[in-house]
């Protein structure tokens, strides 16, 4: 068995459709998109092909796409864009769980001035409408919300927040990036202003993301230069991996219904399996209102980062709660903000799946890790004294 991926929402496996479909535009077809000759400029048509595609899997109108470098380019531009669209306003609402795309930024706004406000989440990971309710002022001019979080796969009330939001003049931005491709999106239905999107997590190339913009809503380019893009954004256009999100988009939407069901059977059964076999275990963030490829696990009294290491040497790919920034373990701000205890967000894991992942493949897991678990917390001393070691 190669090794077993489940760290999808950390980036995916490039969909051999996708690559298959993407190459003729890295080898044979070079050209300019913006050029006069037939060599360059019938990949327009591509392009515009590809962006009908992307439209179609949140039920936009192709329009409404801007194509971009990636997720936190489009997050990025997203914001600014509210901001200079409403430039009397100086006040931002957030999350404290956001992406750092989101949260870096909206941080290097308030550096700018601007006051920044970041909602809570209560210890499910869910948020509360009614804090934004009361946080919304004159002064407010977007609300940035992710739609579902890349940590926990808590999905966020995005209806609700839009209740509140309705008729008050500020804009509404949402991060979809662990969202779309995961999880139907209708943006007919729900009317966010604007929503963000990333090739890499759904199976197209990383480097390249889009972002809808409602038609209608202010719009200023954070990139500027040619009028590619009609203006919104400019450089030459990454095509070859515009094509590959396209493609990837199709395949999404086609399986979209059949994967939800696939995902959702192969994760509970390694959630379930784990709560059962090892003891002193919990999993964070709402089951009820899940994404269905991601559970995050905190195994109490062992290190994430070691359970790490061992699962890497069974060639089990999946990620930590505590990143390892410039030499210190960062613990995970999403569950900090979630009032995880110290030792689970320490011990926590967090596995996301796709719809490459195989029933084989979670059993290798479920056989492995409650012998990892009880082997370190062996070592630990606190591991010694608070557990009972499941039988082997
Ligand atoms: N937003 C969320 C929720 C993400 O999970 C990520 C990537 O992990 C991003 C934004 C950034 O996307 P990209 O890597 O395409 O810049």
């Amino acid at each position: 068995m190669s090794a077993i991926y489940l760290d999808n929402n950390a980036t995916t496996r490039i969909a051999p459709e996708v690559l298959e479909e993407m190459m003729p535009y890295l080898s044979d077809m070079y050209g300019n998109p913006s050029s006069m000759h037939t060599f360059g400029g019938q990949l327009h048509r591509r392009i515009e092909e590809a962006r009908a595609k992307v439209a179609s899997l949140i039920n936009a109108e192709p329009e409404e796409i801007i194509f971009t470098s990636c997720g936190t380019e489009s997050d990025n531009t997203a914001i600014m864009s509210a901001v200079e669209s409403l430039p009397r306003k100086k006040h931002v609402i957030t999350t404290r769980v956001e992406h750092p795309a989101v949260l870096n930024f909206c941080q290097h706004l308030a550096r700018k001035g601007y006051r920044v406000t970041y909602l809570p989440v209560n210890n499910q990971g869910q948020l509360d409408t009614n804090v934004l309710l009361k946080e919304i002022d004159e002064d407010t001019a977007v609300v940035s919300i992710m739609f579902a979080n890349n940590e926990t796969g808590v999905i966020f009330p995005v209806k609700e927040i839009l209740e509140i939001l309705k008729e008050r003049g500020i804009l509404f931005h949402t991060d979809a990036v662990q969202a779309v491709g995961k999880i139907p999106i209708d943006v007919k239905n729900l009317p966010v202003d604007m929503l963000t999107l990333s090739g890499h997590k759904i199976h197209a190339p990383k480097g390249v993301g889009a972002l809808y913009v409602r038609k209608g809503t202010r719009f200023n380019p954070y990139i500027i230069g040619g009028h590619q893009e009609k203006g919104r954004r400019a450089g030459t256009e990454n095509v070859a991996s515009i094509i590959a999100l396209g493609r990837a988009s199709e395949l999404a939407a086609r399986n979209l219904s059949e994967e939800i069901k696939y995902l959702s059977a192969l994760r509970d059964r390694l959630e379930d399996t784990l709560l059962k076999c090892c003891p002193d275990v919990r999993v964070n963030g709402d089951r009820n209102s899940r994404l269905p490829n991601t559970t995050n696990i905190s195994f109490e009294y062992v290190e994430g980062e070691a359970i790490l290491l061992r699962l890497n040497e069974y060639e089990i790919c999946a990620s930590s709660g505590s990143a390892c920034t410039s030499g210190s373990l960062e613990p995970s701000h999403v569950l900090r903000a979630m009032g995880v205890p110290y030792t689970a967000v320490h011990g926590s894991i967090r596995f996301s799946l796709s719809r490459y992942n195989t029933e084989a493949e979670i059993d290798r897991v479920i056989e492995v890790m409650p012998l990892i678990i009880r082997e370190l917390r062996l070592l630990s001393p606190y591991g010694r004294e608070k557990i009972v070691c499941p039988p082997e």
